[in-house]
């Protein structure tokens, strides 16, 4: 089926099966290679969105069943609560509860807001008037001495004659306060200070002054007696007291007043004590920020929510981002309470996710759990896209992909990171650039193996038509001598021919073609033995020109027979050198006989032995067709004969120059050829003398 293969030049031939056999197939592979690359990354892509997508799903459901398990405990609590002060205890229970939830607020149908750390108004405790006429009527008199006659002596007088009159703890701590007030304006601290004590003895959460929980005032004021008398440390122990309760039992959800007192205070305090202010301003800040966070809903939420309480039927958590004012959107989720139960004004419940705490201590411990392999990271982004939570505490920028949470949840991202720190772009273009790198290596061998097979099968099929070619040349050359001296001796021998010059002539020619077949059999027999490694040279001490001369004078007359012109330049002493004067003889025979062989109409030959310093120059020079140069280096090679189209073709072995310079090389000299087209050429053997 490859007949036509036959017909073919090697290179072509090889060219053909290398494109074909290797360089089609490794392209095809090396493209579905890098497109299998292309899809693994494409596939690796989906599947580390396929894997943040798990995380986020882990989390969210974690949140989920968190603000489910809330709400649910918030319908249970509610249920069993009394009264509406409880309600604040509840929120402050449900706060430690579920750390992850914060600023959770209560919303009664009429708008107003139930906090955990904030109450709505006084604490729902007693009026602070008189609760009965008598009394009413002595501190009108009281009143009137301490503010129109300034007799505040009388004015305690007749507050402390009340005291029998005074029903409830209310009306005893008014008139402590009273009492207290005017020893103030007498400039007797002291005295004031242990009315004010009184009450705060007497006080509890329900009693007031003036709307405000009566120990507030109370320790405020002693604050101020003890400034007055210089007590300086007490007063300080005093306001630290006074701080406290103010953190512990923050009543006005509104901020006023409260904040009022909390800002002074706070304030005032230069504590000693490092580590409880630490804990009450974080308890402040927090306040503040509850305080903050009422004031946003009520004045910029709370109208549109309740609105939309009002169509809301079902129980399920809603989440809402609301944006008020300039800063961050407030992300808000609210569930309605059933009108069923008990406190049937409360409409609803709203939360937050406290951040921090998902941050710090919920997320880290739900992805603990999450093994992703030592090279993948999971972190979270925020809103603006910045990283918020790393996990194994790494620094890393770039992640390999994002998922959204569902929105209005939460509103950040999970994201993975590689922990190296790549893009998945990095990572894919890494690996390709790997496989491409190997498969550009791997095509460049491929390609070298093509090259060097080439060459050595073009080079071997080069040898293989120069061998036949040698072959037919040589049995050309051996048949043509032996012929001739067949004919001339068969001639001879029949005794036709009788004149002497005639017998003479025909032994010559005899003799000369035997010469000619011998130096021709030599030259075979030379280079078998050389191409088996088994040449041997014998050197003695010789005198070189002699052995030249010997040769040239062998063949002069024959060469001058064929029209050439012979002129030699030898030096007249003799030149002794270390040779194998057969060899020697042979290489410059072979130079000779090509400068017959390759000369044209001009049959001019120069041979010419130079003595020089440390060498002797053996050269021929004809003027004959001279060699190209891009042949000049291939002429050595066995076999090589250059292609000519010289009208009568001279007949050869290629061995010819192959054996000179080995001959010469055998000897530490070397060969040189000057030659020129057209013009002839010059072989030159330089043979060292020492
Ligand atoms: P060959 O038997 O062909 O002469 P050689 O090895 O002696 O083999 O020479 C190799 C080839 O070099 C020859 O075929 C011929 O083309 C070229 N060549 C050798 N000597 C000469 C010369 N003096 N002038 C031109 N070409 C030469």
């Amino acid at each position: 089926m490859f007949e036509f293969l036959k017909h073919i030049t090697p290179k072509i031939k090889i060219l053909f099966l290398s494109l074909f056999l290797i360089l089609i197939p490794g392209a095809i592979i090396s493209y579905l290679s890098l497109k299998s690359i292309q899809e693994k990354a494409d596939n690796q892509r989906i599947k580390f969105h396929g894997t943040a997508n798990l995380v986020r799903d882990k989390l969210e459901s974690k949140l989920y069943q968190l603000e489910t398990n809330f709400r649910n405990s918030v319908m249970d609590s509610i249920l069993i609560v009394e009264r509406e002060t409880e309600l604040q205890d509840l929120l402050q229970f449900l706060d430690l509860q579920y750390p992850a939830i914060s600023n959770i607020l209560l919303v009664g149908n009429n708008g107003e807001l139930i906090a955990g750390l904030l109450t709505h108004g006084q604490n729902g405790g007693s009026s602070a008037e008189p609760s009965s006429g008598v009394l009413k009527k002595i501190f009108a008199q009281a009143e009137k001495k301490e503010f129109i006659e300034k007799n505040y002596t009388g004015a305690i007088e007749l507050y402390r004659s009340a005291y029998n009159s005074a029903l409830s703890l209310q009306d005893k701590v008014n008139i402590h306060s009273r009492i207290g007030r005017n020893y103030y304006k007498l400039s007797r601290f002291k005295q004031g200070i242990l009315e004010y004590e009184k009450i705060l003895i007497q006080a509890n959460e329900t009693t007031s002054i003036g709307n405000i929980p009566a120990s507030i005032v109370a320790l405020q004021q002693i604050a101020e007696g003890y400034q007055e008398i210089g007590a300086l440390n007490d007063r300080n122990k005093i306001l630290l007291d006074l701080y406290q309760l103010l953190l512990n039992h923050p009543w006005d959800l509104s901020g006023g007043d409260y904040l009022f007192y909390l800002n002074s205070v706070s304030h005032e305090i230069h504590s000693t004590e490092a580590d409880l202010m630490d804990e009450m301003r974080s308890l402040e800040e927090r306040i503040l920020d509850q305080s903050a966070y009422i004031h946003l809903i009520e004045s910029e939420i709370l109208g549109g929510l309740m609105s939309e309480l009002k169509h809301l039927t079902s129980s399920e958590i809603i989440h809402k981002s609301y944006q008020a004012g300039p800063g961050p959107a407030i992300d808000l989720a609210y569930f309605t309470i059933p009108p069923s139960i008990k406190q049937a004004h409360l409409i609803a419940l709203a939360f937050q996710f406290d951040k921090d705490y998902l941050l710090t201590e919920l997320f880290p411990r739900e992805l603990a759990a999450v093994a992703l392999g030592k090279d993948i990271t999971v972190g979270i982004l925020n809103e603006e896209d910045s990283l918020v939570y790393l996990q194994n505490d790494l620094q890393l920028s770039s992640y390999l992909v994002a998922e959204n949470f569902t929105q209005k949840l939460i509103p950040w991202k999970v994201a993975l990171f590689d922990s190296t720190g790549k893009t998945i772009e990095q990572l894919s273009a890494r690996e390709r650039n790997l496989y491409l790198g190997l498969f550009i290596g791997i095509l460049a061998v491929m390609l070298m193996g093509i090259v060097i097979l080439a060459r050595a099968v073009i080079h071997e099929s080069e040898i293989s038509r120069m061998k036949s070619e040698f072959v037919s040349n040589v049995t050309h050359e051996l048949k043509t001598p032996l012929a001739l001296i067949r004919m001339f001796g068969e001639t001879l021998d029949s005794g036709i021919v009788t004149e002497e010059d005639k017998r003479r002539e025909f032994y010559s020619i005899i003799r000369k073609e035997s010469e000619r077949l011998t130096h021709l059999i030599n030259n075979v027999l030379d280079y078998s033995r050389i191409d088996s490694g088994n040449k041997e040279y014998e050197f003695e001490k010789t005198d070189l020109v002699a052995v030249i001369r010997h040769s040239l004078e062998a063949y002069k007359f024959h060469i001058r027979d064929m029209g050439f012109e012979i002129e030699s330049k030898m030096p007249e002493d003799a030149v002794m050198i270390l040779i194998d004067k057969d060899a020697i003889s042979q290489a410059f025979l072979n130079l000779l006989s090509n400068a017959v062989k390759y000369s044209e109409e001009r049959k001019h030959i120069r041979v010419e032995i130079a003595r020089e310093t440390n060498s002797v120059l053996i050269s021929v020079t004809d003027q004959g067709i001279g060699i190209a140069r891009d042949e000049l280096k291939k002429i050595y090679n066995k076999f090589y004969r250059i292609p000519n189209d010289m009208v009568k073709k001279p007949r050869g072995s290629g061995l010819g120059l192959t054996l000179t310079r080995h001959i010469v090389e055998a000897h530490r000299g070397n060969i040189e050829v000057d030659s020129e087209p057209g013009r002839g050429s010059r072989f030159s053997i330089r043979l060292p003398l020492t």
